[in-house]
């Protein structure tokens, strides 16, 4: 690792030389593509990005859980070497290559379930998931689509009506596709329910409001990414799954944010059984480089007629290689291991940080995706602004914290999985100073 692994401020953040290019940024770029820490990057490695004012900021985002395997990881970058010296592009429709056809083989042998699978590969997690939804319905013959409050799926037009939140996702950006059926989701801090009562309350709106017959599929996430790491509580995802078996509804996960290790295991539906018929997966896939499936049942998949699946670029083969590098570090490192423990030492600073704050109502997550929500003390009204003051704190301190949650009130950490102990201890210490800096 060539990325001295510290936290270093040179300047203020963002320094004088972010500054000059933020000037360019707002010349050229597009005011609606915002950015969250508007320091220009210019190597990143481990848990840490340097910044082209030479400062060296710890990573808890992995560029919102992308870089799992770290930034430029070795395998990753050995193995994109390799295959742009070789050829970049052909097209896999056109003409196909070995390393499109070997990620599909290892998403089927580490998705969940041991039935026969196949998959089909995109560029990104929106593109998954239209697809995913694409498949459920030639599958199905059905066309409905069922979400969940709180639920995030892209950004793309399909996508913008699956997702929930209206600013800044969807606000003005309609009309939206039609077909697409909300139901409540389990919100634990805020409903109190069981995961059986939260499930029977989902199930008795897609029955009454909607038609199980109706229903192609079931989309969720098993944790919920940008709506605030959401955790169900124990028993409702089983129910769901068992009620879409048994209405002939495939049941679809968007473990896009949750998959590759991050939750620690391969992927969030394990820790309850869970065997969905279709698995959407992107971030952690390939280090940093574009890429998106969809895995699922091979007669599911195989519905769709020839031709009906694809795109120019869908399983480019620089991302393919990358993505078979991300792999190796993952077994090689054992990161589904490594997640536990991140996960375990974020945890126990968590529940420190708010023992002495009130203001956060839960801490809440599994494996190296955790999350604090805050609160009015004593109440579940939600504390955008603390939460906004707490991550821009830790931003000045040259700690890269992101924020989610339907109400902006979750701070959320997703740090690169080879991230040393000292520096995420380092890390959650300014977030616990940012948590009294803006009491
Ligand atoms: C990020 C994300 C998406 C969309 O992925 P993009 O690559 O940004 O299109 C979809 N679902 C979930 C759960 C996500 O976290």
């Amino acid at each position: 690792m060539t990325v001295e692994q510290r936290r270093h401020l040179a300047t203020e953040i963002p320094g004088p030389e972010s500054r000059k290019r933020l000037e360019l940024k707002r010349t050229w770029v597009a005011d609606g593509v915002g950015t969250v820490l508007p320091v220009f990057v210019v190597e990143a490695g481990g848990g840490v990005l340097v910044d082209v004012d030479g400062n060296s900021l710890i990573d808890l985002g992995s560029g919102i859980a992308v870089t799992t395997v770290g930034n430029a990881a070795p395998a990753v970058v050995r193995r994109i070497t390799e295959q742009a010296q070789a050829f970049t592009h052909t097209c896999f429709m056109v003409t196909p290559y070995d390393g499109y056809v070997d990620v599909c083989a290892a998403l089927a042998e580490l998705t969940p379930g041991d039935h026969a699978k196949k998959s089909a590969l995109f560029n990104s997690g929106a593109e998954a998931v239209e697809n995913a939804v694409k498949i459920a319905r030639r599958a199905t013959g059905r066309t409905g689509v069922a979400v969940f409050d709180h639920g995030y799926h892209g950004r793309t037009n399909l996508t913008m009506a699956m997702t929930a939140k209206a600013m800044p996702y969807k606000h003005g950006f309609g009309p939206f596709a039609g077909e697409i059926h909300r139901a409540p989701v389990s919100y634990p801090l805020r409903d109190g329910l069981s995961g059986a009562a939260a499930a029977e309350r989902a199930i008795d709106v897609l029955e009454k409001q909607v038609g199980a017959d109706q229903l192609a599929c079931v989309v969720i996430e098993p944790i919920q990414g940008e709506g605030g790491f959401v955790v169900p509580a124990s028993g409702f995802l089983p129910a769901i799954e068992q009620w879409c078996r048994e209405r002939g509804v495939l049941f679809v996960a968007d473990e896009i944010q949750t998959g590759f290790c991050r939750t620690g295991d391969w992927f969030a539906c394990e820790d309850e059984g869970l065997v969905p018929d279709l698995v959407a997966t992107a971030k952690g896939i390939a280090g940093g480089m574009p890429l998106a499936a969809v895995t699922g049942r091979a007669e599911v998949m195989d519905a769709v007629h020839v031709g009906g699946l694809g795109g120019t670029y869908g399983g480019n083969p620089v991302a393919c290689a990358a993505a078979l590098g991300a792999i190796e570090a993952m077994r090689s490192l054992d990161l589904v291991a490594r997640a536990r423990e991140v996960g375990s030492l974020m945890e126990r600073r968590l529940r420190a940080i708010a023992a002495d704050h009130p203001v956060v109502a839960e801490v809440r997550g599994r494996g190296a995706m955790q999350a604090v929500e805050l609160c009015r003390p004593g109440s579940t009204e939600p504390d955008p602004a603390r939460t906004a003051a707490v991550s821009s704190y830790c931003h000045s301190q040259g700690v890269v914290t992101l924020t989610c949650g339907t109400w902006g009130n979750v701070l959320r950490f997703l740090p690169p999985l080879v991230i040393g102990d000292a520096l995420l201890e380092e890390g959650l210490e300014v977030v616990a100073e940012a948590m009294t800096a803006t009491r």
